[in-house]
């Protein structure tokens, strides 16, 4: 079955093709600044020896976009049949514990869980609404970053506030990069040879957004996101965990507005904020390398603060078979991985050094030594293969 995976930003439109059952690719793109005066595309078949790039008219939108993807996959070089949709979207609050079609009831509870993704569900349901215009014959599929979280018990998504706050409006933990985190348990299971069932892991997803969660016997028991993708880790441009105690500040002592603070904490900390140089990793750490203080102590928090979470997760497991690592940081950062690790020693983890060094590259493998009590693995993520996955499952079971 032949899945059109679709991800709509505010302001892009990523998809690609995959052959559910095999994984392969078949295409792949990205339409870029839409709504702007400069939109842009650029779309790749391993069928095709060139990608097809251009701009698109001042200010097109989802369905000029579509309109091209249509044109593209249809075309006499290409003739990709599509037989589903399966679309990323990434709040589904209590409403989705899997994947969904996309009928009117759907489409309203994606709506009504817009308020706790303002930037992200209104742009995945124009998407959703122009796609069913430009393929109406064809089933389309939700999967949402919340869902793979669903698992999670009481004691582990209500925060510390009064209840009423969650019975009334939905005020908890809910978690995200679901497709992620269940990919990467669903590969460890297959690497340890062990039913997914029976395996136990703490994955942690570190791309310019981070995650990490705790998975039990398959299910997920807790993760380090929350009501939003604010919480837990330290990130790329996001603080991670603070005192809620610093956003009175801000806003009493310094007189910053909701609006600033809500930018500084998502636009303007994490790496970036405490390096005062940049979000991306191989900057950070290439400047330390060049013995740039402030780069060396933004990777310095930001690897303390992983191991502790995932010392923190592991308390929340009784067994744990592996930590695994995914994400751009994850699957390519060797100093990030030796460095976390050498904080985890206590859990019981060995790092085999010349594994480490060699791990990732679009690989899996192990890092840790043979007789490590527990291992850590690097998966590659492919949270498209996974969106596939799962709606070529739904549509094959309605
Ligand atoms: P993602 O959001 O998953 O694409 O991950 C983006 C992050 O991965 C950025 O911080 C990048 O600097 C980091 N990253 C990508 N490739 C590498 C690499 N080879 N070494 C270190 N960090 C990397």
């Amino acid at each position: 079955m032949n899945i059109l995976v679709i991800n709509c930003g505010s302001s892009s439109l990523k998809f690609s093709v995959i052959e559910a059952c095999s994984g392969k690719d078949l295409a792949r793109g990205l339409f870029d600044k839409l709504g702007s005066e400069t939109p842009c595309y650029k779309m790749e078949s391993p069928l095709l020896e060139a990608p097809a790039t251009g701009s698109l008219p001042c200010h097109a939108g989802y369905e000029t976009a579509l309109d091209t993807l249509a044109a593209y996959l249809a075309s006499e070089q290409l003739q990709l049949r599509i037989d589903a949709i399966g679309h990323r979207i990434v709040h589904g609050g209590e409403h989705f514990t899997g994947a969904c079609l996309l009928d009117q009831p759907a489409m309203d509870a994606v709506k009504s869980c817009s308020s706790l993704a303002p930037l992200h569900n209104p742009a995945n349901l124009l998407g959703i609404e122009s796609a069913k215009r430009h393929f109406p014959k064809l089933p389309q599929v939700g999967v949402f970053d919340t869902a793979f979280h669903q698992s999670i018990e009481p004691e582990a998504f209500l925060y510390p506030i009064p209840f009423e706050l969650y019975q009334q409006h939905g005020i908890r933990r809910y978690g995200f990069h679901g497709s992620s985190h269940k990919y990467v348990a669903s590969e460890a299971a297959r690497i340890l040879g062990k039913p997914l069932k029976q395996t136990s892991i703490i994955s942690a997803h570190l791309g310019n957004g981070c995650s990490a969660a705790a998975i039990e016997n398959g299910s997920c028991v807790d993760t380090t996101m929350g009501l939003t993708p604010l919480e837990g880790l330290v990130m790329g441009t996001r603080s991670g965990d603070l005192d809620p105690g610093v956003i009175f500040h801000l806003h009493r002592s310094l007189g910053l507005s909701i609006e600033e603070i809500d930018t500084l904490l998502n636009k303007k900390s994490g790496l970036l904020g405490l390096s005062q140089r940049s979000n991306d990793m191989r900057s950070l750490r290439q400047a330390s390398a060049e013995g740039d203080v402030a780069a060396q102590r933004a990777v310095k928090i930001f690897t303390r603060r992983l191991a502790k979470s995932i010392a923190g997760l592991r308390s929340t497991i009784s067994s744990c078979d592996a930590l695994v690592f995914t994400g751009g940081i994850g699957e390519n950062d060797v100093q990030t991985r030796a460095e976390t690790l050498a904080r985890l020693a206590h859990l019981g983890i060995q790092l085999d050094p010349a594994a480490n060094a060699s791990a990732g590259r679009g690989q899996n493998g192990i890092i840790t030594q043979p007789d490590s009590p527990l291992k850590a693995i690097v998966i590659p993520t492919n949270e498209e293969l996974m969106i596939a996955r799962e709606t070529a499952q739904l549509v094959g079971s309605n």
